[in-house]
């Protein structure tokens, strides 16, 4: 159980006793205690005493160590008992804090995202204390947004729970020789529906001994192999299917799709995966690259490109530390990018105005950047192999499109990402012009996140893609595929058209802590989703070339 799940659980008793009414400091020692936890560098877990953290006394450390112990502590379960289970998913609804969903509760007897629903068609949500017509507006939008993202996951949640279900599957059974991922999981999009596995058994027969989440799945068969369903109680949907050893290379061709591919893939075969797309007249490609547009006509060129690996980076750019909103040290980060094997480390802490991320002042900009100094003195003469810390920012593009800080800071950085992180209420035409201001100042590197969506949470707010990648040619300013899964943004079906208009493109795990570096993984399936090649990949540079490419000389 990581931090960050024992926070959720605080934060959800702390609703849940707002929710029932509850004395607001009780509320406040949960909530209090959920932040604390969060921003921990140490796991909760390797803690021996709790207390000695701050907000955490004895009642709390005996929860926390209940939560670690069976996932849950009586006060929770309590509650849980006590408050209708739908309650907590009209919480979820954007605009709705746990003051609002007990009035609902209370005063219209909405305990669910159903009766909510009824009750903002038929007006009545508007004429409660405190909502009016335009909070019921935003609630009926909240609500179709929520309906559009359940259901799903992201990939990496997906793969996570997906590699669970596979060991079980494995442990299970004897008679399964492998368990692959296949359909949209494999082909690695950004959330999916559903989590395909294809099991190798000897028969083709799909085991009896399933793992406990997938008891009750239903039998079925599919392209003629048999398979099985199941819905997870999280309503994500678990589709399995069997094949014997020899027809294993067809079954999992045809299984991973789409069905662009599908529809020309002969009717089951022996061999390998890459006999079946030659049986077909096609050259094998990656399962990422199966979803680009007019896929089937196009696997020979596509076969031939050089995709980007993790292996091809020598460089982890916009990452953050203690100086802003990171939970762990310049050096500690530094360290911890050198141990992955990188050659260079882009640091990107927040700029002065965005407070709420402890964002820097020109003097604590100093202060790093002599930092940075002393660090790089200490790597390049501690007999380790080749180190070095560039200094960069992530400033915010304010709303007129100007960068954060006066020209003499902007100077001092050695490259800075220009992000959007505030004002989301754009037209398309605000927020495209907003970008490409940012982009034209001299002082640009690198566009961070360039629509700010986060998937299945909330949209981006809208941009003239073909006009802000148009800029960063003019401009030579990289475009960010930013690699934390909630984000993926450079949405990788743009990043076809980047490529084309000669645009690099930075894989950056945005870290705010080390062990987020490693995320940079996810943003390499996209980018390999958009066929992106190492030589088009900003991080692929080396040290000296990215010095030189940063400093436009
Ligand atoms: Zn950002
Ligand atoms: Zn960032």
């Amino acid at each position: 159980m990581t931090n960050k799940d024992i926070a959720r659980l605080l934060k959800e008793t702390a609703a849940l006793l707002e929710l029932s009414g509850a004395n607001p400091f009780r509320i406040r020692a949960f909530s209090g205690a959920a932040r604390t936890i969060e921003r921990m560098p140490q796991r909760l877990a390797d803690v021996d005493d709790l207390t000695e953290i701050q907000g955490i006394g004895k009642g709390l450390s005996a929860q926390i160590q209940d939560i670690l112990a069976r996932g849950s502590f009586d006060v929770r379960d309590e509650l849980l008992g006590a408050v209708p289970p739908g309650v907590l998913d009209v919480l979820s609804v954007k605009g709705l804090g746990a003051k609002k969903a007990r009035v609902l509760w209370h005063e219209l007897g909405v305990t669910s995202l159903d009766d909510l629903e009824h009750a903002a068609r038929a007006g009545r949500v508007a004429e409660l204390d405190g909502f009016g017509p335009r909070s019921q507006t935003t609630i009926l939008d909240g609500i179709a947004t929520l309906r559009r993202f359940m259901g799903r996951l992201r990939l990496a949640d997906a793969a996570r729970m997906a590699a669970q279900l596979a060991e079980q599957i494995r442990d299970g059974s004897a008679a399964v020789r492998d368990v692959q991922f296949t359909g949209g999981l494999r082909r690695c999009l950004n959330d999916v529906g559903r989590v395909d596995l294809l099991l190798v058994t000897p028969d083709g027969s799909i085991p009896d001994a399933l793992p406990e989440a997938l008891q009750g799945a239903t039998k079925c068969t599919k392209g003629g192999l048999q398979g099985a369903e199941a819905v997870l109680d999280s309503g994500i949907r678990v589709h399995l299917l069997a094949t014997p050893p020899e027809t294993a290379g067809w079954a999992l061709a045809w299984s991973t799709g789409p069905d662009a591919l599908r529809s020309a893939f002969p009717d089951s075969m022996p061999g390998s995966e890459e006999d079946v797309f030659r049986a077909a007249g096609l050259s094998w490609i990656a399962p990422e690259l199966r979803d680009v547009p007019q896929v089937a006509t196009r696997t020979h060129a596509l076969a031939a490109l050089r995709l980007v690996t993790l292996d091809d980076f020598q460089g982890c750019l916009h990452n953050h530390s203690t100086y802003s909103d990171g939970a762990h040290t310049l050096e500690e980060m530094a360290i911890a990018v050198r141990e992955r094997g990188y050659t260079y480390f882009g640091i990107c802490d927040h700029s002065q105005t965005l407070r709420v991320a402890n964002g820097m002042s020109p003097q604590t900009v100093r202060r790093q950047q002599q930092e940075i100094g002393r660090l790089n003195e200490k790597f390049a003469s501690d007999g380790g192999p080749p180190f070095r810390i560039f200094s960069g920012v992530e400033s915010d593009i304010l709303a007129d499109g100007s960068l954060d800080y006066e020209d003499d800071v902007l100077a001092s950085f050695d490259f800075l990402v220009a992000s959007i992180h505030t004002g989301f209420n754009m037209t398309r035409e605000e927020a495209t012009s907003r970008l490409i201001t940012a982009v034209a100042n001299p002082y640009t590197r690198i566009l961070g996140h360039p629509t700010g969506r986060l998937i299945l949470r909330r949209d981006g707010y809208d941009i003239d893609h073909e006009a802000v990648l148009e800029a960063c040619a003019r401009h030579d300013v990289a475009v960010e595929l930013n690699a934390n899964p909630y984000r993926l943004d450079l949405d990788w079906t743009w990043v076809e058209r980047a490529r084309q208009l000669g645009v690099r493109v930075a894989i950056n795990p945005d870290a705010h802590s080390t062990d987020q570096l490693d995320l940079t993984e996810w943003g390499v399936r996209a980018a390999r989703k958009g066929g992106l090649e190492a030589s088009e990949c900003l991080n692929a540079l080396s040290a000296d070339d990215f010095a030189r490419w940063a400093s436009r000389s």
